[in-house]
């Protein structure tokens, strides 16, 4: 069982007051707090070992090259990867699709398909949008039903050997569904599709093994899962990452350059040009390392009590629905209330404390599928309580009151 008051003080920022309430933090699929090991982690590799990697022999910068590497490793043990050198340093999940989409554009031809799902985030719409737009390849839609669950009997009708690259996410941002992505894995195989997953809103709430799902891309934030902003990985099976050309030129990712040919590094650093992110890098492996001796059994039991509860709180009042009504779901709640906007709900709770994601969060087509223009959108991490929901509850009462 999880000590939720010793973990809750090691955010500092739980503790602040917002409009001279107490802070209730439910935007953590937005981005979640960092605790106060990676706040001091970030500070203290600016203190000491500030240099840049992979270029000098003198000590500092071998000091900061050996920790960039090690948080490479955790990673790789984390995420179960076969090698290190499959696990890339991005800036965050859209890097790491765009880095993807940019490759495939040397690769796809006009009579290709790529298949996406009608739950992505629009930053795992767009560059494929793009790409096919570049190519003249196809672009097909995965469909859902009403409780925001992929029709897969619909996916089997659309898959065939056209199908170049399928790409899902494995937990639903907007509805906090959690989607069968193995069995979309082996069914894209199956017809000699490569398969990305966007695994930004999964990771913070569990250990995605990537050898025994098997995708060919697993794409993911720093950000969402107590690491500093600007940091992700994209995780790329050997043969992929080798068959795909570097997404940005510059230093670090060559071998030789010369006027007349530039042949490029190895793995990882082919895809890693220019100085990057290496505090937040070396500080990724801090946060995952905060995570995993919290537990991700504890915080997947933990969460989904918070959800169960916030769930049964929430329908209590009258007029309030919930959009992703599918079993299988990630410590999301989205909801809507009877002839309010969501926007009012979200500006009256703010000035209550509650702070909540209001709006179409980045996946307009799930909203058009629904028919509204947004809904709010409580998402729940394992610093927060029972109490926390009782207190948004009661605020969305009172704002539902003022408003009606
Ligand atoms: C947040 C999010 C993204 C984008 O992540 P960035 O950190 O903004 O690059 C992509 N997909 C999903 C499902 C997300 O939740």
């Amino acid at each position: 069982m999880l000590d939720i008051q010793k973990i809750r003080a090691d955010f500092p920022i739980l503790s602040q007051t917002v409009n001279g309430k107490p802070l209730v933090y439910f935007d953590n699929g937005a981005t979640s707090q960092k605790p106060q090991i990676v706040i001091d982690a970030e500070v203290k590799y600016y203190q000491e070992i500030n240099a840049n990697i992979h270029r000098g022999v003198h000590t500092l910068s071998q000091l900061a090259t050996d920790a960039y590497e090690i948080s490479r490793g955790k990673v790789k043990v984390h995420i179960n990867a076969k090698h290190a050198y499959e696990v890339l340093f991005t800036s965050g999940t859209t890097h790491g699709i765009n880095l993807v989409t940019n490759g495939f554009a040397s690769i796809l031809k006009p009579s290709d398909e790529v298949i996406v799902s009608s739950l992505e985030h629009h930053s795992n719409i767009v560059p494929w949008q793009m790409l096919c737009e570049k190519t003249g390849a196809t672009l097909k839609v995965i469909p859902m039903n009403e409780h925001g669950e992929l029709i897969l009997e619909e996916f089997d009708k659309i898959l065939s050997e056209k199908t170049k690259v399928v790409t899902v996410n494995h937990i639903s941002n907007a509805l906090g569904i959690i989607n069968p992505i193995k069995s979309i894995i082996d069914k894209a195989h199956a017809v000699g599709a490569a398969v990305l997953i966007d695994g930004a809103q999964a990771v913070p709430h569990l250990k995605p093994n990537v050898q025994e799902l098997d995708c060919d891309f697993y794409a993911f934030s720093g950000h969402k899962m107590c690491g500093p902003t600007g940091t992700g990985i994209l995780y790329g099976k050997e043969e992929w990452l080798n068959k795909l050309p570097p997404y940005q030129g510059g230093g670090e990712m060559i071998k030789e350059v010369t006027f007349e040919k530039t042949t490029y590094a190895d793995l990882p650093h082919k895809f890693e040009a220019g100085t990057p992110n290496i505090a937040g890098g070396i500080v990724l492996g801090t946060a995952i390392d905060y995570l995993n001796n919290i537990g991700f059994e504890n915080i997947q039991q933990y969460e989904h009590e918070l959800l169960e509860y916030a769930t049964k709180r929430l329908l209590e009042i009258e007029g309030l629905r919930i959009y992703g009504t599918g079993k299988n779901k990630a410590s999301v709640v989205s909801f809507n209330i009877d002839g309010i906007h969501p926007y009012d709900i979200g500006s009256i709770i703010d000035k209550l404390g509650i702070a909540v994601r209001t709006g179409h969060h980045c996946a307009q087509p799930i909203m058009n599928f629904f028919c509204i223009p947004g809904t709010i959108r409580a998402s729940f991490s394992f610093y927060n309580t029972k109490e926390e929901i009782d207190a948004m509850v009661e605020a969305v009462k009172k704002a539902q009151t003022m408003l009606s």
